[in-house]
């Protein structure tokens, strides 16, 4: 009985004869191709234990046909050697590269050969029981029907290392991790051609959302809720699900419901998005057609995940590293460095667009005193609560950062010294109404507003901006506190 069917590649009649007369010493049965096309329609019909391949071979040479092999999910588990005339590096490197499982340079002992050859055929006896698909190798009566199947091979090569590409390119135009995502979910709603794509960020307690083509609002629920119970299903537990923030891309594409959306046939297919052996998100594709995800579809997220986790991740790391260098810890609004960098960014940006701009310095009226009463700590709790108070007043264009102890400088893009003020009075009253550190305490503040505005008579650089806002609110202070103020300069509009 043969020991196993071994399809040898060799163009070399020396070769080849010295080699079969080994194997076949040893007990195995040894079919021969003498070119790259015949090795691959043998590899097929045949369905060999192992193969041994020449590199340079008529035809198709032998990494091309390994390649192909490998691609192959009807091929992909027999054992490849490959075989060079040459113990060059790089042919060892694209040997491996193509996915050969082993190496050996021609002129081999037989020694050598034939442990080599044993222990792979061992292997793969080992592992037929799960080697299913090569029991239905496929036929190929004729050539032109291996030509099909090559090409289909390669096509499919081509797509993925194309989605790939796609993928790779994503960090190059994406500003943050949220455009790396949306982009993601944008190749693979194309690709797989599913309507939604969604993403849940578990750290952020966020989703970010891809709606590519028309979609009723109901429908677009119906996923979510599906997204977030199997987000739960990995284990992600929401600190408080009102506080997910969404960020929906393609939002044009939502239509209100017409009331007849069935939403039974809604179908997903996901991957858990997983880095450092932890899942740190999940990403999930929807359509509201009948029937589940198609094999493409499965395939296609089979391809990308490890890539596109790859990519999602390092954007993430990315994003959160640039953050911290540019935010404050304890209020997480811009830091003082930030500050001045933004400054001069939209000083820059008015003086080119001959455009307006605010800027508010913005003081807590008498903090020492709660320090001293309520002690240091409760302190920072307020001013972290103050640093929300502010943002949630504030447009998202505007900035704000802290620029000292309890002294927070708001930058407002085109908003002149009027709307600035009507700003600064939204602030100091929302302030002022606001109860800090919970309900029971009562405890309330009252803060202090000065601005300066961009352009005005002498301004002439970014530190006069500053002096004249400082000035400000010191007028505001010894005015009484707990108000705004506009800068001396701007004459006539002191309040
Ligand atoms: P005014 O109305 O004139 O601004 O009075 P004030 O007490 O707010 O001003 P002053 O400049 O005299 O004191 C500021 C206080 O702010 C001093 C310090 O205890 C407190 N402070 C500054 N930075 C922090 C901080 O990071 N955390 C806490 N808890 N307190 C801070
Ligand atoms: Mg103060
Ligand atoms: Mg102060």
């Amino acid at each position: 009985m043969s020991k196993g069917k071994i399809l040898l590649a060799d163009d070399n009649k020396l070769v080849v004869k010295v080699t079969t007369a080994i194997l076949e010493k040893e007990g195995y049965s040894v079919s021969v191709a003498w070119d790259g096309i015949e090795a691959i329609k043998k590899a097929y019909t045949e369905k060999p234990d192992l193969v041994i391949l020449d590199i340079e071979m008529p035809k198709i040479n032998g990494y091309q046909v390994c390649r192909l092999l490998k691609d192959d999910e009807y091929t992909r588990q027999i054992p490849i050697i490959m075989l060079t005339g040459k113990e060059r590096q790089s042919d060892m490197f694209w040997g491996i590269q193509t996915g050969a499982d082993a190496y050996l340079v021609k002129g081999f002992d037989p020694h050598r050969l034939l442990s080599v050859v044993h222990e792979w055929i061992k292997d793969s006896g080992e592992k037929k029981g799960s080697i299913a698909l090569k029991e239905d190798a496929i036929r190929l009566e004729d050539e032109s029907g291996l030509m099909r199947r090559i090409i289909d091979i390669l096509d499919k090569k081509l797509f993925q290392s194309t989605i790939l590409n796609q993928i790779s390119s994503l960090v190059a135009v994406a500003d943050d991790y949220r455009q790396v995502i949306k982009g993601g979910l944008e190749i693979l709603n194309r690709v797989v051609g599913n309507p939604v794509g969604l993403a849940i960020l578990f750290d952020e307690a966020e989703e970010i959302i891809n709606v590519s083509t028309p979609l009723e609002i109901g429908v677009l629920k119906r996923i979510r809720d599906i997204a977030l119970e199997t987000a739960i299903g990995y284990g992600w537990e929401p600190e408080d699900m009102d506080t997910l923030s969404a960020v929906i891309y393609g939002e044009e594409n939502l239509r209100t419901d017409n009331g007849h959306t069935d939403i039974k046939t809604i179908s997903t297919a996901h991957i858990p998005l997983v880095s450092r052996k932890k899942i740190f998100g999940i990403l999930l594709l929807a359509h509201k057609d009948n029937g589940s995800f198609g094999v493409t579809a499965n395939e296609v997220l089979k391809v990308v995940r490890g890539h596109l986790t790859m990519v999602i991740d390092n954007a993430r790391l990315y994003d959160s590293m640039k953050q911290l260098a540019i935010t404050d810890g304890l209020t997480r609004t811009f830091n003082h460095r930030f500050f001045h960098e933004l400054l001069e960014r939209e000083w820059l940006r008015a003086e080119r667009y001959n455009s307006v701009f605010s800027l508010m310095m913005l003081d807590i009226d008498d903090f020492k005193q709660i320090n001293d009463t309520y002690g240091h700590l409760c302190g920072d709790e307020l001013l972290k609560e103050l640093a929300k108070v502010l943002k949630g007043k504030l447009r998202a264009t505007d900035s704000v950062a802290r620029y000292g102890g309890e002294e927070f400088a708001i930058i407002l893009p085109e908003t002149n010294g009027d709307e600035a003020f009507i700003a600064g009075e939204r602030l100091r009253k929302a302030v002022e109404e606001h109860i800090f550190i919970g309900d029971e305490s009562g405890l309330r503040i009252t803060v202090s507003i000065g601005i300066s505005s961009y352009p005005a008579p002498g301004l002439k650089e970014r530190s006069d901006l500053i002096r004249r806002a400082d000035n400000a609110l010191y007028a505001a202070k010894k005015a009484g506190k707990n108000r705004v103020c506009f800068s001396a300069e701007e004459a006539g509009k002191k309040i």
